[in-house]
């Protein structure tokens, strides 16, 4: 197999008896490692290259871990995090290396290379993930399908009581980050809306409260004149059939809580009063 095929294979980096089992000779690597088509990480560790977060963690000395992964996977995060985390096992060993800002998580296991998968990444999330956080990038990594149901018990087997307790309470239909971060604000104001209701007439909407109906507007699908005219056809639809919409968007939700929070709250007494 070619070399960079091979490299591939493992994840961006591998060992020599990694390469020496996908058929690559010690020519082979010796000859890449010359013409520049791979690169030696160090002694016995080659990598695709040294700039990616693939070949800084194998530098380092592990895999790629924690929302370094989560962030390749498009799994929704509120803050970027630049620096890589990587994964060391039980012998593994850090090398300093130049401009290093590395985040180290540590596991009984053996030193991997390459990139963790989104479970083991979702686990090892658990030490730099705020709760609040780690609901809303399960529920986002369930929802691209990146969890299977026996990686989510495995994750919630691994979890602390106390965010076990929460991940228990994830589901696998949310739009969007931002649809889980405002239910979870509002699970723990002991607030439950029904999700995803169809309605006739409007389609599928976020949440419902009584006669009341509340949408996200994520900031992926609701910019532009198109979004805003059909958000409002939408709305009129919705009060035909004898709903009120709220809509909120990533600043209200994210930035101006406690306002968005009463509103929610004025609603829901809205509508309970009506009832
Ligand atoms: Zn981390
Ligand atoms: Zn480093």
């Amino acid at each position: 197999m070619d070399i960079e095929v091979a490299l591939h294979r493992w994840g961006g980096a591998a060992r020599t008896w990694q390469l020496h089992r996908s058929g690559v000779s010690d020519g082979d690597i010796a000859d890449a490692v010359l013409s520049g088509r791979v690169i030696r990480a160090r002694k016995g560790v080659y990598i695709e290259n040294r700039r990616d977060p693939v070949g800084i963690a194998a530098t380092h000395g592990g895999a790629l871990t924690c929302v370094s992964v989560l962030a390749t996977l498009g799994i929704w995060l509120l803050d970027s995090q630049p620096e890589p985390h990587v994964q060391l096992g039980r012998k593994g060993r850090k090398h300093k290396h130049p401009r290093c800002r590395c985040v180290e998580h540590y596991s009984a296991e053996r030193t991997r290379f390459g990139r963790q998968s989104c479970a083991d990444a979702l686990i090892a999330a658990m030490q730099c993930l705020t709760t609040e956080m780690l609901f809303v990038a399960f529920e986002s990594a369930w929802h691209l399908g990146l969890i299977s149901a026996d990686d989510r018990r495995r994750i919630i087997t691994e979890a602390p009581q106390r965010l076990a307790r929460w991940l228990r309470r994830t589901r696998g239909d949310a739009g969007s980050g931002l649809e889980s971060l405002f239910r979870f604000r509002l699970l723990r104001e002991g607030i439950t809306l029904e999700c995803q209701v169809h309605i006739r007439g409007v389609g599928r909407v976020d949440f419902r409260h009584g006669q009341v109906l509340f949408e996200i507007d994520g900031r992926e699908h609701h910019d532009g004149d198109e979004a805003f005219h059909r958000d409002r056809v939408r709305d009129g639809a919705a009060t035909r059939a004898g709903y009120r919409t709220e809509r909120f968007d990533f600043a209200m939700i994210v930035h101006n809580w406690p306002q968005t929070l009463a509103v929610v709250k004025a609603a829901i007494a809205s509508s309970d009063w009506r009832i």
